[in-house]
């Protein structure tokens, strides 16, 4: 028998992967958010990702993902690296991007699943801010599925609920799930590792700001 009940959601503590929480939390009975902990830059996101995963009664797990970074050092796991502001014009992802950082994450979240008994993995990742990293886009992540079932003979289901939508709407998915206060303050996006707003000035708080204000405009024009 499927276990169409409950969902594994890839949580990193962020903006994207708690919209996601809170949309899971409403679709399914039953919900467990894994983190990884690769020795990212700002472990202080894992802390968040515990903090919010106390506040919605969800069970959390923190899986050990340091050999990703003994692989693949960058600017999110080192601080003597400066982060990228924009993708390079020659089309190569910024520095920001952890070679196989998805597929890995997505992998032992299969496994861990599939333990359960769950078929459906959620992730936040999206296509529509353009990042320039190849393991958000949709083919990725449909190759992935195809994948994961033919590896462990299984049904997975991967479910991408913010895949072609811009920040904007992701905070309007936040507020309509009632957790805009939630997201607003207690994820961390912000590559300096300042919850909530953040620093304002890193490419993620760029972004993720920009899709604020546009969200906070539209509500108050539509309500005066
Ligand atoms: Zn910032």
């Amino acid at each position: 028998m499927k276990n169409m009940d409950e969902a594994v959601v890839i949580l990193s503590g962020g903006q994207d992967s708690t919209t996601c929480l809170l949309w899971a939390k409403k679709k399914y009975k039953k919900v467990f958010a894994v983190s990884f902990d690769y020795n990212q830059r700002h472990i202080k996101e894992l802390e968040c990702a515990k903090e919010i995963c106390d506040e919605l009664g969800v069970e959390h797990r923190i899986l050990d993902m340091e050999l990703l970074n003994q692989l693949a050092p960058n600017s999110l796991t080192r601080t003597d690296i400066e982060v990228d502001e924009d993708a390079p014009e020659d089309g190569t992802p910024p520095n920001s991007f952890v070679d196989g950082r998805n597929m890995v994450f997505i992998l032992f979240a299969a496994i861990f699943a599939k333990q359960k008994g769950i078929s459906d993995i959620i992730t936040g990742v999206s296509q529509s801010d353009f990042s320039g990293y190849p393991d958000c886009r949709d083919v990725f992540i449909k190759s992935m599925n195809v994948t994961l079932n033919l590896a462990m003979d299984y049904e997975f289901n991967i479910i991408t609920p913010l895949m072609w939508i811009d920040k904007e709407a992701t905070w309007a998915l936040a507020d309509s799930l009632g957790g805009f206060e939630l997201v607003r303050e207690k994820t961390l996006t912000c590559y300096n590792g300042i919850k909530g707003d953040g620093c304002g000035n890193c490419p993620a708080c760029k972004l993720r700001k920009r899709g604020l204000e546009a969200y906070l405009e539209k509500k108050t024009s539509v309500h005066n």
